[in-house]
């Protein structure tokens, strides 16, 4: 049975004429009942005629999660950790601020790109999302008492999405679609690792959503200690790969830069770093480490912090530096479905 919430606008109304429902409007009304009322049963459908429902039945399922646990933070952020149909978890995390109500959320069922400050890397590739199974994070998570509205989505929950572009930018129709959770691509921010053919790619969708970069040093040998999967394209080819795509979308791009006491924060770090981005459109944050039990790095000092910032921003470079959220409740990247993890295996 196919996930109904897996289809884009276009596709649900090409796959509901297949099985007989082919008038356009009861598809939007279909549509709109899975993105905009977020329905996880059909009887909620009301102004669905029973027979339509009973083919819908027949014939799709709503890819409805269970809500295995919410952490609440005292800052107010939420993280979820969701079952899947074949009892899987992913995490999402909600975090309000002033103005933003932004939803990280997540791309794979853990990931294999086993960066080594992160909790899912060590956990390895389970499987792909689907497009349903992203964009149904939105619907589980607005249905939360606490949660009043999304207005921005970061894919920089567990996984590289980049790995996963297609079911992706599957779910970025559907969460860009005015019909249904209608959200700007200019506020929609997928994350990578840096995997240079998959970003030129990227480039060619026609939703310009802004990007960001796991850089974490700016030097090779370095960089791949830090991340394994560097090790598969130099600098040069990465950066190549951002200036394009810059110059295809007109998009400014985020290199994220994780603050690793003695590793990746000294001062030779400020002048290569420096060097290599001063000139090109983009922005350094700066993103201070959440320690985990079993990493083998260091946060850096709030001195160093605030030191790295000042230093590159006397060079020329845009730095912002990234306020932690959640960490009462673990909120980094993986560190719920970690734990949950090891509970499993007790
Ligand atoms: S930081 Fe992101 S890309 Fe790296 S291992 Fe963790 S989930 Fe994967």
């Amino acid at each position: 049975m196919k996930n109904l919430r897996d289809f884009t606008y276009n596709e649900l109304q090409e796959d509901l004429s297949k099985n007989g429902i082919s008038q356009k409007f009861r598809s939007e009304q279909v549509y709109r009942w899975l993105h905009q009322h977020h329905v996880s049963q059909y009887d909620q459908m009301c102004n669905i005629p029973h027979s339509v429902k009973n083919n819908l039945k027949e014939n799709y399922h709503l890819g409805n999660f269970s809500t295995e646990e919410v952490k609440i933070s005292e800052d107010g952020t939420l993280k979820f950790l969701f079952g899947l149909n074949d009892r899987e978890v992913v995490e999402t995390v909600w975090i309000p601020a002033k103005k933003r109500r932004t939803l990280c959320i997540s791309s794979q069922v853990g990931c294999a790109m086993g960066c080594r400050f992160c909790s899912s890397g060590a956990m390895g590739l389970v499987r792909n999302l689907s497009a349903g199974e992203i964009v149904n994070q939105l619907s589980e998570v607005l249905k939360h008492p606490d949660v009043d509205k999304i207005t921005h989505i970061v894919f920089m929950g567990i996984g590289e999405p980049l790995q996963n572009l297609r079911q992706v930018m599957r779910a970025v129709d559907t969460i860009t679609h005015e019909k249904a959770f209608g959200i700007s691509a200019s506020r929609i921010t997928i994350s990578t690792v840096g995997l240079v053919p998959a970003i030129k790619r990227l480039a060619s969708y026609p939703y310009n959503v802004k990007l960001a970069v796991s850089l974490h040093s700016s030097f090779q040998d370095k960089r791949e200690s830090i991340m394994p999967m560097a090790e598969h394209f130099s600098l040069t080819e990465l950066m190549k790969a951002c200036d394009f795509y810059t110059a295809k979308t007109g998009k400014t791009i985020t290199f994220e830069y994780i603050m690793l006491k003695g590793i990746n924060d000294t001062q030779d770090n400020i002048v290569k770093l420096a060097a290599l981005l001063r000139k090109r459109r983009c922005k350094v944050n700066l993103i201070p480490f959440n320690e985990t039990p079993d990493s083998p790095y260091e946060p850096s000092s709030s001195s160093t912090l605030q030191r790295f910032q000042k230093g590159l921003e006397s060079k020329g470079v845009s730095v912002t530096l990234r306020t932690p959220r959640g960490r009462d409740i673990v909120a980094a990247c993986g560190q719920l479905r970690h734990i949950s993890q090891q509970n499993k295996a007790v």
